[in-house]
């Protein structure tokens, strides 16, 4: 496996995944015919027992409510940070994830379990922290020479609160996942919400809403309505290589049949309407490109055919998007901070206008030669929750590390802040 620096926060585990199909394990839908009992018979919403949704509002965080005041609420100017958190999919099973197989380590370096992204969630919501949508914090306009450009805009919100982003990378739900811990699909359930589908260690399996970051956050905010003013969730970095949300509606190279094209139009039909109702419920979605792809050393031919495929096999499905998350955080052409290269101009030109890395704060910079944003996230994971009392500090504003980490779950590896007394 090639050696790759860790402040790149390389998910080794995806990466070492060069295509879905083959060997690697298939997702249950793909088992073979469908089974009476399968979680596949629950999720056509126009199933008569299907309970009507209830009503879900999103807000425009740009625009101050009439007065200043909604629901006895004071909302407020801010133009400062708007910090910014991402996850990857969360472990549902700790005793499946570091069962000491080659993808333990990794797993514990990147990716929090349930219990640790539960404590994570009431600590943001404890110290003030409100969810806004990336897509709300800039905006494209026309600058004075008639040259488009991005400025950051002034979001309007609860008075003495502090605005705050999710991303989940990854949320496709890759064969690899499926046999260590995670969800295997999200499904919607017969309340008509975004349930997870699964297997626990036993292989019984198991529908929920506790144990898959997504509707985690939607019973979160269902308790804490005030932890999203404007019904804002998260953004979905989704990939293409092995379909998205647990649904395979990629192509593949090695299978060219009829018979797969069938079964991926019937996965893409089977995705549509979880996607209706997550975008209904205030998640939106931007591009972690098709392949997973190193930004920094991919030819132009490479990204522009990635690309291409992406908008094709996902973009068609959960519609356009301006946000691109850098897989690996490799910034594209090497470096996107000095210079804007032939492959950031590709990706600009796609569509593409807020560029988001990975860092040790939520950077932000307005491009001044294109219209575009570049922007750093910050990522509550193994490798910072077992972090050194400097990395407990970037941190310490959203919560103390030392007070989220289960050291009783994770592998026995090193921790390297100074333990509370
Ligand atoms: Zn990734």
């Amino acid at each position: 496996m090639r050696r790759i620096p860790a402040l790149l926060l390389t998910l080794l585990l995806l990466s070492s995944l060069a295509a879905c199909g083959g060997h690697a394990p298939t997702a249950p839908e793909n088992d073979g015919p469908s089974q009476p009992e399968s979680p596949d018979q629950a999720k056509v919403p126009e199933e008569p027992e299907m309970p009507e949704p209830e009503p879900y509002v999103i807000y425009d965080p740009t625009v101050l409510p009439e007065g200043g005041v909604r629901d006895g609420v004071t909302y407020t100017a801010w133009d400062g940070i708007v910090e910014h958190l991402f996850f990857h999919p969360v472990v549902a099973y700790p005793e499946l994830a570091f069962d000491g197989d080659r993808q333990s380590d990794g797993i514990d370096d990147y990716m929090v379990t349930v219990d640790e992204y539960n404590k994570i969630l009431q600590s943001v919501y404890d110290k003030g922290y409100i969810l806004v949508d990336i897509g709300d914090v800039w905006s494209e306009v026309t600058g004075e020479d008639g040259q488009p450009k991005m400025v950051r805009n002034t979001l309007y919100i609860p008075e003495g609160k502090k605005p705050l982003i999710f991303s989940y990378d990854d949320t496709n739900y890759y064969p690899y996942m499926l046999e260590n811990g995670f969800t295997y699909k999200l499904i919607i359930g017969e309340d008509g919400k975004i349930w997870s589908w699964g297997k626990d260690p036993a292989g019984n399996e198991v529908t929920s809403r506790d144990l898959d970051a997504i509707p985690i956050l939607d019973k979160f905010v269902e308790e804490h309505p005030d932890f999203s003013p404007f019904g804002a969730k998260g953004s979905l970095s989704l990939t293409g290589y092995c379909g998205i949300l647990g649904y395979r509606t990629m192509t593949e190279k090695e299978d060219q049949s009829a018979e797969h094209e069938a079964k991926r139009q019937k996965e893409r039909e089977a995705v549509k309407p979880i996607i209706a109702e997550l975008k209904r419920t205030g998640w939106t979605f931007g591009s972690h490109t098709w392949g997973h792809i190193n930004l920094a050393k991919k030819s132009l031919e490479v990204v522009q055919a990635d690309t291409q495929k992406w908008l094709d096999e996902v973009g068609s499905l959960v519609g356009p998007t301006t946000i691109l998350y850098y897989p690996h955080g490799a910034r594209p052409d090497g470096d996107d901070v000095r210079q804007t290269g032939p492959i950031f101009q590709y990706l600009q030109s796609q569509g593409f206008r807020v560029f988001a890395s990975v860092g040790i704060e939520s950077y932000s910079s307005i491009k001044k030669d294109i219209c575009a944003v570049i922007c750093d996230r910050l990522h509550p994971d193994g490798t910072t929750l077992r972090g050194s009392d400097k990395v407990l500090s970037w941190y310490e504003q959203f919560y103390d590390a030392r007070d989220i980490i289960d050291l009783d779950v994770r592998p026995q590896r090193e921790v390297r802040w100074t333990p509370k007394h």
